[in-house]
Order: C-alpha cells, then sequence, then structure tokens
C-alpha cells in the first residue's frame, strides 16, 4: 500500500490518494457479496454525507459568528451592500441547519442516508464556496495574505477560499448530486447510461 499526500492550491496537504498494489484480501474478510461493491460505494459516501452534514452545519454557525464579530470590528459592514450580502449568507447558514436535521431525521426513519444526503451536500459545498468568497472580499486586501505582517488571522479567511474551490468535487461532485436529487427525490427521468 503506498500513500501519496495531495498538495492543494492552498500548500496544505489535507488530504491522500492511496494505491493498493496486489493486495490480496482473504474472502471472509469481504463486505457484502460478490460485484455489489457499488452499493457498498454508494452508501458508505451517502453516511459520510449525512454525517458531516450536523458537523458542518454547527461549524458553519461558529465560523459565520466569528466572521461576523470580525467584520463589525474592521468596519467591514458600515457599507448596506455588504451587510445585505452577510444576511444572505447568514440565511443560508440557517437552512444549512435545517437540511443537516431533515437528512439526519432520514437517516433515523429509514436506518439509510438515502437521497436527502445529496442536498444536503450540494448545499453545504456552494455555502463554503459563497461563505469564503464574502470573507475575502469583505475583507479587502489584507485578507489575501496568507501569512506575515497584516494577515488577518493568520491567512484563515483566504486559506479556506482556497480549500472551498474543491468542495464541490469532493464527496461527490455537485454535478453528481444534482443527477441525485434530480432522479430519486424529483422523479425526473435517469442519467443515459
Ligand atoms: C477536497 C477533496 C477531497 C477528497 N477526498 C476524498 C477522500 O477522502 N476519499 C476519496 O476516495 N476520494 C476523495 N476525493 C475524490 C473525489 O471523491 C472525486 O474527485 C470526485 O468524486 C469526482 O470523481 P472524479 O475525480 O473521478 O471525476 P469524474 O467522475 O471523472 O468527473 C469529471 C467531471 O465530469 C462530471 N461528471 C461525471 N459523471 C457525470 C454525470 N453522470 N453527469 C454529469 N456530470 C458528470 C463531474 O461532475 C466532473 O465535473 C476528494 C476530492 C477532493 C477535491
Amino acid at each position: 500500500m503506498t500513500v501519496q499526500p495531495l498538495r492543494d492550491m492552498s500548500g496544505q496537504s489535507r488530504f491522500c490518494q492511496v494505491f493498493f498494489d496486489q493486495v490480496r484480501v482473504p474472502i471472509d474478510e469481504r463486505l457484502g457479496p460478490e460485484n455489489q461493491g457499488w452499493e457498498l460505494a454508494r452508501t458508505t459516501l451517502g453516511n459520510e454525507r449525512a454525517a458531516r452534514s450536523l458537523v458542518e452545519a454547527s461549524a458553519y454557525r461558529r465560523r459565520m459568528d466569528a466572521l461576523i464579530e470580525l467584520l463589525r470590528a474592521r468596519g467591514a459592514l458600515d457599507d448596506p451592500l455588504s451587510r445585505d450580502r452577510l444576511a444572505r449568507c447568514e440565511i443560508r447558514v440557517r437552512i444549512l441547519s435545517l437540511n443537516a436535521i431533515r437528512t439526519v431525521a432520514a437517516l433515523q426513519a429509514q436506518g439509510f442516508a438515502g437521497p436527502s444526503a445529496s442536498t444536503a451536500r450540494l448545499y453545504h459545498s456552494l455555502l463554503e464556496q459563497e461563505f469564503y468568497q464574502l470573507g475575502v472580499d469583505l475583507l479587502g486586501q489584507s485578507g489575501l495574505l496568507t501569512a506575515g505582517t497584516g494577515a488577518v488571522q493568520n491567512g484563515r479567511w483566504v486559506t479556506g477560499y482556497l480549500h472551498s474551490r474543491g468542495a464541490t468535487i469532493g464527496a461527490g461532485t455537485a454535478e453528481i448530486q444534482r443527477n441525485t436529487i434530480g432522479e430519486q427525490i424529483l422523479g425526473l427521468p435517469r442519467d443515459s447510461p
């Protein structure tokens, strides 16, 4: 097994690619029936999206409070247009919480995550990008520094912005989440093979 850290454009390595070369696993260690691996992968991804939804809802509540406090202290909220953008983002943070509750309720009721996990994941990934874009925009030039004199909170917001670019790819792309929502929630025709 080879583990290779992947460096993203923020310069950090937060995840890896893992190669399994010539790895053999005893048959009694196999999870589920033969040739049903995709079902397992889908269930695992659904659980990842569902489990993260509550964690992200509380994380964004804290991040939003921190951003409001910071912007207020820097006088960045004197402009009504900035306040308007912040208010829109605040509404989305609250919707994120409601979506998370819906996802966890579905998990409790049916025993598996189901397609509502895709709604939560899509909403969260789009919010992540909007949130950090807003932070970087409203913090001005010093908000773009990742380190050194003048960097705002050690570059926390611009680093978040750089990470957020991959949010609509990780745990399944936004297009795949939209396909799941379209087909399994809205009952639209299936994606052609
Ligand atoms: C930050 C980050 C963290 C990650 N963490 C992990 C991890 O911990 N573990 C792990 O295993 N993987 C991880 N990944 C990998 C991630 O799950 C995949 O990159 C992602 O699922 C997309 O798969 P792919 O790269 O093969 O793209 P592809 O499936 O090749 O897709 C390429 C493009 O085609 C589009 N596309 C593909 N199929 C369709 C379709 N049917 N309809 C419409 N559009 C389509 C996609 O939306 C995308 O834009 C991570 C990726 C990122 C960016």
